[in-house]
């Protein structure tokens, strides 16, 4: 098959979260089940460093000069094509955010730009010579593929994924006629949403199939409580919607090769993890107390990863014996509450604010206890990694957390099956008594063993997922020619 991948992100040139991880490493999990996949993103400053000797196209394109850097992803033998418009991608830093911290005034036509050359490639008028059979489009930034695609008479299959319902690309009705969209899409049953200019609905309206990054997400969000206004949407493409379980890229996050480790390990070497446990602390001047358990997170500080459950419980924590390591930015409020609290207590809480790769892998593998108490979660794949790395993760029943962790009952500690902490209400009172229940077990070593070696035991690789994902572009290339998008007349009903 041949796959159009399109993203906004794609580690290791550009990543702010999970959506990079994944296309930077599915595309090459499918290029290894035989498949022809390409990925298109845009050419920001840092991707055009990092990538390995891209090749500049110069192409026509609606009567104007379009450049792409032809290239592959690092790594590997996929081919990536980088857009390059300088104007709407030179700018260095968070790839949808100003240094101000506010959206990109002109991210909208930054992010329809993309979705029209994507259109363009599937057509093959850029003179390729290649025209995939499926183009799968990844979160609001490429929602605009699927309804501009919808009026070429061949156009290939769309899959569009969900990685996060929260953003969803919004604009006001004077971007809609800014951006010269065809007028057929301002409807509610189009782009419109609630008066504005919604990007992701183009997504969820046009697709052919919908998908999100696990099951229990697939189903929260035909609910009021998770489905942001789209849940009635998407309970109408119910049938074409499904959940596929995002995997991780098991060679960049292996601990037993990963070279960002002072000390590499695996389940027969698990207590070489100390040594990196002890680094950890030195790199903040933490004492290094074996009897002391050490908890971390890694993520972006928003009010979705919980942050505001765990500095509820920041005084709380004092009271017990664990040292806190916190990496991440986001909300100023939270970075500045995480600055005090470790300004206050520098022995006990250390936090990080920014965004650093190999600190994120240090703490992973440090680490004895990670935490991830998110109000929601598409998929998450920190707590993947912390499985990986014998780190037991501290996680709320909640969509993929809830599909990827088993919590340690005594019935999964008796059957060798737990693999780390579930809780369920958002509140701090539970993330608490979570902890309380993590280091009950902490304090039983070979109890805690079991747990890390459990976690560390599961395949989290793509294979079983990447299959999943040629099974959804099947399925897609199949409801297109049955019609299956309620956007034709024949599945409006
Ligand atoms: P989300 O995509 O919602 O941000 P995920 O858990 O799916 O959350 O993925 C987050 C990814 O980004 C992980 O690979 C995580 O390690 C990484 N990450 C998040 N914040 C930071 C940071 N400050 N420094 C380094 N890596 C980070």
């Amino acid at each position: 098959m041949k796959i159009l991948f399109v993203s906004s992100e794609v580690f290791p040139l550009m990543k702010t979260g999970g959506l990079a991880d994944v296309s930077g490493s599915l595309p090459a999990a499918l290029s290894a089940l035989g498949h022809d996949v390409r990925i298109l993103m845009p050419a920001y400053p840092e991707a055009i460093s990092a990538a390995e000797t891209p090749n500049a196209l110069s192409l026509r394109q609606a009567g104007s000069q379009l450049t792409l850097l032809s290239t592959r992803l690092p790594g590997t033998t996929v081919p990536l094509w980088l857009l390059d418009a300088p104007a709407s991608f030179g700018r260095f830093g968070n790839p949808y955010l100003a240094p101000n911290g506010a959206p990109w005034p002109d991210n909208a036509e930054r992010f329809a730009l993309l979705a029209r050359v994507a259109v363009d490639l599937t057509q093959d008028r850029l003179g390729l010579g290649w025209k995939p059979d499926v183009v799968h489009c990844n979160d609001w930034q490429t929602g605009l593929i699927p309804p501009l695609l919808s009026d070429e008479p061949n156009r290939p299959a769309v899959v569009f994924t969900v990685h996060n319902l929260a953003y969803q690309g919004l604009f006001p009705y004077e971007t809609f006629q800014r951006l010269a969209l065809p007028p057929r899409l301002w409807k509610m049953e189009a782009l419109e949403f609630y008066g504005q200019l919604s990007f992701i609905k183009g997504g969820l309206v046009f697709a052919d199939r919908i998908n999100t990054v696990s099951p229990s997400y697939a189903e929260e969000i035909q609910t009021p409580e998770f489905g942001c206004g789209l849940d009635g949407l998407l309970r109408s493409r119910k049938s074409c919607l499904s959940g596929i379980l995002n995997g991780i890229d098991d060679v960049a996050w292996n601990p037993a090769t990963d070279p960002y480790l002072p000390a590499p390990y695996g389940p027969d070497t698990l207590e070489r993890k100390k040594v990196n446990r002890t680094a950890l602390r030195q790199r903040y001047g933490l004492p290094d107390d074996p009897e002391v358990a050490v908890l971390g997170m890694v993520g972006r500080m928003v009010e979705q990863k919980g942050v505001d459950l765990l500095i509820d419980i920041l005084d709380d924590l004092l009271q017990l014996p664990v040292q806190l390591v916190v990496l991440g930015s986001g909300d100023k409020e939270f970075e500045r509450c995480f600055e005090r609290a470790a300004a206050a207590c520098p022995e006990r809480i250390a936090v990080t604010i920014g965004y650093d790769e190999p600190l994120a892998h240090l703490i992973e593998a440090g680490a004895d206890i990670f935490l991830m108490p998110s109000r929601f979660e598409p998929c998450g794949l920190n707590q993947l990694y912390s499985q990986r790395y014998g780190t037991v993760p501290i996680v709320r029943k909640v969509g993929g957390l809830a599909d990827t962790v088993e919590d340690a009952t005594p019935e999964r500690l008796a059957a060798g099956q737990a693999s780390g902490i579930v809780f369920e209400p958002a509140k701090p009172a539970f993330l608490l008594e979570a902890v309380y229940r993590a280091l009950a077990l902490y304090r039983e070593p070979e109890v805690w063993r079991a747990v890390c070696k459990c976690g560390m035991a599961k395949d989290f690789s793509w294979r079983k997922s990447a299959s999943r994902y040629v099974g959804l572009y099947r399925e897609a290339l199949a409801g297109m020619n049955a019609g299956c998008s309620i956007a034709d007349p024949r599945c409006a009903a």
